[in-house]
Order: C-alpha cells, then structure tokens, then sequence
C-alpha cells in the first residue's frame, strides 16, 4: 500500500476496544460513554480484518485500546494473529497497554509471539500514579513490568510530559528505566477530545524543554536506533540506556509516516489528527470473501492526507480532532 505522497503503509494500530481501567486525566473525561457491545468488531471479525491487512503488506501490528488487556478473551485474538508471525508474513505483534493486567498476560503474550511492549507510565509516585490516571493502582503496574521482564518482553516506557504535574520527575524516570534495562519514550500531549475540567494550555509541556533539562544532567547522545514509530532515539551515556522523544506538536514527523489506525468498530483512521475516516465495517460484514473490504483500504490510503495540524496555545485552546485517544489508541 503506497499513499499518494509516496509512503509505504506498513503498520497497522488496531483499537480493540475503547474501554479502559484507567480515566487518564489527559485522555478520557471522568464519565465516559463507551459503545454498545453490537457497534464493536468480533475478535474473527478484528482477526479477519488486520489479516487483510497484513496481506496486503503490512509488516507491523500493535493492538491498543481503551485497554487492550481488559478485552474479554483478547489473548485468543493474539493467539489467531501470531501465526502470521510464525509463517514470516508479519515482522512485529505487540502491544500498547497501561500495564494492569500485565502479570496475568505477560507469559502468554510471549507464547502469541509478541517480543516487546509499550507500557503507559507518567509517575513512579503511588499517589500522583492514582491522580493522573483517577483509578489505578502503581504497585499493579509495577508487577506487571517485573512480569514482563520475567517473561523475556522487552520493554518500551511511555511517559506522556504533562506541565506541572511530572516534570520534576524525568531525571528519576530516565534514571530508573536505565537500571531495569527499559527503553523510555516521551510524547508531547496531544489536543485530541474534550477532557473536562483542564486544558491542554495547562498540561502541553514542548519536548524541546525537556530535553534541554535532561542535558543537564544526562549526556544524551544522538541514535540512530528506529522501531518503525515516530520517536526519535538518544542514548544516555551515563546509564548506557535508551531515551526517545515523540513530538507531533514541536516537530511533525509526518513525511515518514507509514501508519493507519483502525477503531474497535472498524474505523479506519489515516491520520491521528485529522477527522477522515473510512468505514471498514460494513464491506467486511457485506461479504464473506475479502474482495469489498480489500477495495476500501485501498480507497482510503489513496486518501492519506500529508499531515495532522496539531497546535496548543492560549488561542487554539480546542481539540484539534473530536475524538479521545482512546477511540484510535494513541
Ligand atoms: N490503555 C493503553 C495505554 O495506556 O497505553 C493503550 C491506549 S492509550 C490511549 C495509548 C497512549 O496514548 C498512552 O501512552 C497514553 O498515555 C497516550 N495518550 C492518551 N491521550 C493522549 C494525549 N491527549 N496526548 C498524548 N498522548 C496521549
């Protein structure tokens, strides 16, 4: 799949449901209105459709949410994709998770052929864990780390920077993730949904000020080092470990995007920041052969717009797209 600037489409972010555990201060408003149940894709239909993918050349699949981990018998769903890992015809099956029910899956993700996993963490504070995410819990998160570690995952940390709220932290993150041998990634906040109360002016934290104080007291040396995400790599000399920084607002990324984004209700997404979308649903339930469904992923990559618009300042102070993250799963 080639997009009309040119980009291959390798790697396909499938939302598998968009409940969460979590009510993230930054992502979801408090009271939230999920989906009926008959809106949401089966776990033969979610296979049938990122199969369809896959054979049309993506290489890459992460399943997100909402949580991931809380989708009732999710791990069959794993299971059905990690053949693809098995035949070859897919490089990489992992996973975007809040970490929470990650000592329970851990071992089994490993057995699907998943190899490493990003797990959500703006804290290492109990009590400032439970404020930003309004209902977790850190000592489970914490488990489901050691877990994954236990079961050979390699493991990604993403830290959303958040303006008064963990940016006394980043030196103990970066310390931390280097002594238990996690990559950790930080992301600008994104003006994606109505959150309530807060606004984005209050939390949007630029990277570019992070970085400057890392350097403060870290050497970070410039890497090469890709995963086929936007994140661009460091390494800090004095932990030997790895730092990234995603930055859709101080440094669009989107001339190397190869991604698209699929709901749990079969909307494909081009683009994480703007509104076209492209309904996979009703082709994929028209007709038991693929033909239709095939069509409509290559209409909507003909489609691929060249870049998302993302601004946060006192006189942009609206979402720049409607949706929550959870709807596409970062
Ligand atoms: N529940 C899973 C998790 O916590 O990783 C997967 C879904 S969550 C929506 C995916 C990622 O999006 C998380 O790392 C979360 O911190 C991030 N996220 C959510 N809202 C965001 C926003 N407005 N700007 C930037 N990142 C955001």
């Amino acid at each position: 799949m080639i997009d009309p600037f040119g980009r291959h489409i390798s790697y396909l972010r499938v939302s598998v449901t968009d409940r969460c555990d979590f009510r993230c201060v930054y992502c979801m408003a408090e009271d939230m209105t999920f989906l009926p149940k008959a809106e949401v894709l089966s776990l033969e239909e979610l296979d049938r459709l990122c199969s369809t993918f896959v054979r049309l050349g993506v290489r890459k699949l992460r399943l997100t949410g909402g949580e991931p981990l809380v989708r009732r018998n999710v791990m069959s769903l794993f299971r059905a994709l990690g053949r693809h890992i098995a035949a070859g015809a897919l490089d990489e099956l992992t996973l975007t998770t809040n970490g929470s029910q990650l000592a329970r899956y851990a071992e089994e993700l490993r057995e699907c052929g998943v190899r490493r996993v990003n797990v959500s963490l703006d804290t290492l504070d109990a009590a400032k864990f439970t404020a930003i995410t309004r209902w977790g819990k850190l000592g489970k998160v914490m488990d489901g780390l050691a877990a994954a570690k236990r079961a050979g995952l390699a493991v990604k940390i993403n830290t959303v920077a958040l303006k008064d709220v963990n940016d006394e932290e980043f030196d103990d993150l970066v310390a931390w993730a280097g002594d238990e041998g996690f990559d950790l990634v930080f992301i600008e906040v994104m003006p994606m949904g109505d959150i309530g109360g807060e606004t984005r002016v209050e939390q949007y934290l630029p990277l570019s000020l992070v970085r400057a104080r890392l350097q403060r007291r870290w050497t970070l040396e410039d890497s090469s080092y890709r995963t086929g995400g936007p994140a661009r790599y460091a390494t800090v000399r004095e932990t030997g470990g790895r730092i990234g920084f995603i930055t859709p607002l101080t440094h669009n990324f989107c001339e190397s995007c190869n991604r698209v984004r699929v709901t749990c209700t079969g909307t494909l997404y081009m683009c994480l920041g703007q509104e076209d979308a492209a309904d996979l649903r009703a082709p994929l339930r028209q007709s038991e052969s693929d033909a239709l469904l095939e069509a409509a992923i290559h209409a909507a990559i003909a489609r691929k717009p060249k870049g998302h618009d993302f601004i946060i300042d006192r006189r942009h102070n609206r979402p720049s797209v409607a949706r929550h993250m959870s709807v596409t799963g970062g």
